[in-house]
């Protein structure tokens, strides 16, 4: 775990205040609007609810996943509103890909997994033996930690999925790989060697192709399991604003280790422990003043 080590302090005044450091920064909200620093003092606010109006594209009700008799997810209950970015934080072996894994339904494959409790995913439900597990990957795209493009052309990676999807005609499929390819921030480095192997590419060229490929069957869910930890420090800040800049037309999930990665690029932090969601709330508000004593002990690097 990264740990935010000697940065990080607990305010004496007020025991639940943690002070972060100053480069800590909030994401910007907008182009040239400058959000405040995690550390500015915070209003309470209400227990995180679904405002009037805004819909949850993700809602997940007592959920609880046991490989064979081992509980790996206890009632875990949160949502996540469309067009934000959730955080999941927690040590080693808390859940936190268990959970992620579960909105897409990879771990069917897994022998002896038995799930309760509900978990509504981009309208279908994600649970039910009755829902196309296809058409629920179609609309819950996933990104895993090491870069893991196929080995075939940029283009070829990009076209995959819409060529899956039964998409022949050459025109449109370059629209919409060109289209990907933009969205990912990769356009302009690779639009004269689209016909290369994606494993010319750098490890952080690689990881936004990835997520081009990911982009380009136009999916409502994006799923990201620790994108930026195989990544160095460059290749990171780029990833983070992607994710910041992709939130306008998706809603993202994203597993990490890193806590200032998750104050940086999360609307919301979901803090697992041990199978159980510790807090759930507005990251700022996390990660200033937390409500339970164990997230306070987490985020300040007391154990993980
Ligand atoms: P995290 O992503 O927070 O590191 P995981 O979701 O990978 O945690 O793991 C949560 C718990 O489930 C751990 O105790 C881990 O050993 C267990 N686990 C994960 N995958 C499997 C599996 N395929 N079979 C059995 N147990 C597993």
């Amino acid at each position: 775990m990264t740990r935010p080590g000697g940065e990080t302090r607990v305010n004496d005044h007020h025991p639940h205040q943690v002070s972060l450091p100053s480069s800590l920064q909030a994401p910007q909200a907008e182009a040239g609007e400058q959000a405040p620093p995690l550390a500015a003092p915070v209003p309470p606010v209400a227990a995180p609810e679904i405002a009037p109006g805004t819909a949850a594209k993700l809602s997940v009700r007592d959920f609880s996943l046991y490989y064979g008799p081992t509980q790996a997810l206890k009632r875990v209950t949160f949502d996540v509103l469309e067009h934000s970015v959730a955080a999941i934080i927690g040590p080693s072996g808390c859940g936190k890909s268990t959970l992620l894994r579960s909105f897409n339904r990879m771990n069917d494959l897994i022998p002896g997994v038995r799930t309760e409790g509900e978990l509504n995913v981009a309208g279908l439900d994600a649970r039910s033996p009755a829902t196309d597990v296809v058409d629920l990957r179609r609309r819950v795209g996933m990104v895993f930690q090491r870069p893991n493009p196929f080995p075939k052309s940029i283009f070829d990676n990009v076209a995959f999925g819409l060529r899956l999807l039964g998409l022949r005609d050459r025109a449109e499929l370059e629209g919409r790989v060109e289209r990907s390819l933009r969205k990912a921030a990769l356009w302009e480095e690779v639009r004269d060697r689209l016909d290369r192997s994606a494993l010319q590419l750098s490890g952080g060229q690689q990881q936004r192709l990835c997520i081009a490929r990911c982009m380009a069957v136009e999916p409502e869910i994006i799923l990201m399991d620790e994108p930026a930890s195989a990544l160095d420090p460059t290749a990171t800040a780029r990833i983070e604003e992607l994710v910041l800049d992709l939130k306008r037309s998706y809603t993202i999930v994203v597993v990490t280790h890193n806590m200032q990665q998750a104050a940086r690029i999360s609307d919301r932090t979901a803090f697992l422990l041990n199978g159980e969601l510790i807090e759930y709330d507005e990251t700022r508000r996390m990660f200033t003043s937390p409500r339970e004593k164990l997230t306070e002990d987490y985020i300040t690097g007391r154990f993980g």
